[in-house]
């Protein structure tokens, strides 16, 4: 079966043909780093770990660019308000600029812990300032920008024209603002219509020369430049959130398709919110919200999250909840320990692979292609491993390997990690905390360290002498 994914463009699951096969290219909106990204912006950003590697997994060749939102991105998504970063760069007493750079830092360190493939490139929107001028001069020159005294914006009914209703969202503009309170004060021509450059803020920290005067850019200038610069003026998937269809992958498709005439994008693939018990989306706005660092305190490995993602469908709301959170713990620690247990024979090269391994490739495959059903190759994959130990045959090892190109947990690192009893180098850093942590007799910082190393697939063993013996745990 060939690749199938929902296409929000037109609704409905659609066979994926790439434009060059087995080149697929894929642009995903990313972060805006201004406060670290919580669980909800992750379970997203895994969702495109998974797409991608399904993607692969199925033999095509993945070029992905992910930007890094460091400045334009307003408190509202109708460019009112203050520039998200420079109003943390206020509040800490810092430069945008050093905003920027610490939560890029914590993204790229969570990012990497839950095991996730890196993009190409994150690219990062204020070095692609001249590529957004001079796709922003390629609208003007089209017709569908003006300049005012306060900012470039984007002829939204121009474009429309007597179609009012955006392609995405199938929404008509009325709709699409619905939430949000219009700005008609502006010295724009509707209300509807979005600044491409902001001109005439002489408090905004950064600005840049243009022809129309200094300024900076619009958040939704900034993916269409960075995606048509790396990737060509037609890519083949790009995603988001949900929360992007209304109205920034509208803007996008606007400005874009204005400019090059061209389809931005052929696939447009969004992923459901991550959703606290009460229902509400996880966010940012609401002050408090859960981190990746929150979870090895409560004996829950960054890869147990990776796998409670997994566990769901891209296109279903989650919840986050704490059995949800064990449950995805118990399973990691199963096909650890199934890992742990395939005797050397069963894992050398060329093993055989019982009968039913086979079937089970293609039911993983299946699923996978099935508009990326994770929940349904996950119970293939845990049956694959339930099947091992039913029939005492070890041979589907390999099979579960392949599977873990996909699955990302690192199985066979873990394998080798625990019967090599080797240290690695990030548990030896812990331990090293730890023992510091002893010292100093911070005993909760200590046993915190303690449950981190366990879940991580270490013995950790206080001896009455006051050293202790860390091993990886064996059989
Ligand atoms: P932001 O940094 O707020 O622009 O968000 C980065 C990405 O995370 C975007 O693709 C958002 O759609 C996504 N996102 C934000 N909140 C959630 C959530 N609760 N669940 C899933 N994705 C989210
Ligand atoms: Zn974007």
């Amino acid at each position: 079966m060939p690749f199938h994914i929902f296409n929000t463009l037109s609704r409905s699951v659609e066979e994926f043909s790439p434009q060059n096969p087995p080149e697929v290219t894929l642009y995903s909106c990313g972060p805006t780093v201004y406060l670290p990204q919580h669980l909800g912006n992750f379970r997203t950003f895994l969702n495109w770990d998974f797409l991608k590697r399904a993607l692969k997994f199925d033999g095509y060749r993945v070029r992905q660019i992910m930007n890094i939102t460091d400045v334009g991105h307003m408190t509202s998504d109708q460019d009112d308000g203050e520039d998200k970063i420079e109003k943390t760069a206020r509040a800490e007493g810092k430069s945008p600029l050093e905003v920027a750079n610490h939560y890029t830092e914590l993204f790229l360190a969570d990012w990497d812990r839950l095991g996730m493939e890196r993009p190409e490139l994150f690219s990062r929107a204020t070095d692609h300032i001249a590529e957004m001028i001079a796709l922003i001069g390629r609208i003007i020159d089209a017709g569908f920008a003006y300049v005012t005294k306060s900012g470039v914006y984007f002829d939204v009914e121009r474009y429309r024209g007597e179609n009012r209703f955006g392609r995405l969202s199938r929404q008509s503009l009325d709709e699409q603002h619905a939430a949000n309170r219009l700005d008609h004060s502006r010295d724009k021509r509707s209300p509807h219509d979005f600044a491409l450059w902001m001109l005439d803020q002489p408090h905004h920290i950064l600005q840049w020369p243009t022809p129309w005067g200094p300024g900076y850019p619009g958040w939704h200038i900034e993916c269409s430049a960075m995606a048509m610069k790396y990737l060509g003026e037609t890519i083949d998937i790009h995603t988001g959130g949900m929360d992007h269809i209304p109205i920034h992958h509208e803007n996008e498709i606007a400005q874009s398709e204005s400019a090059t005439r061209k389809p931005f994008a052929r696939y447009f693939v969004h992923s459901a919110f991550l959703v606290g018990k009460e229902g509400a989306k996880i966010s940012k706005s609401a002050g408090k919200f859960p981190l990746l660092s929150d979870l090895p305190g409560a004996g829950i490995d960054p890869l147990a999250f990776r796998l409670f993602c997994f566990g769901a469908k891209y296109r279903s709301e989650l919840i986050l909840s704490d059995e949800g959170l064990r449950a995805a713990q118990g399973n990691l620690d199963y096909f650890r320990e199934f890992a742990r247990n395939v005797p050397a024979e069963a894992a050398a090269p060329g093993a055989e692979t019982p009968g039913g391994a086979e079937t089970h490739y293609e039911r993983f495959h299946d699923a996978l292609d099935n508009d990326l059903n994770t929940p349904q190759a996950l119970a293939v994959a845990l049956d694959l491993v339930a099947e091992s130990y039913r029939r005492q045959d070890f041979g589907g090892w390999p099979t579960l390997l392949t599977f873990d190109a996909v699955l990302g947990l690192q199985l066979g690192h873990y394998r080798e990690m625990a019967l090599g009893a080797t240290i690695s180098p990030e548990a030896q850093a812990l331990i090293d905390e730890r023992a510091e942590a002893r010292r100093s007799r911070n005993f909760k910082r200590s046993d915190e360290l303690r449950k981190q190393l366990e879940t991580m697939g270490y013995e950790v063993k206080d001896n009455r002498d006051g050293a202790t013996e860390y091993r990886p745990r064996r059989i």
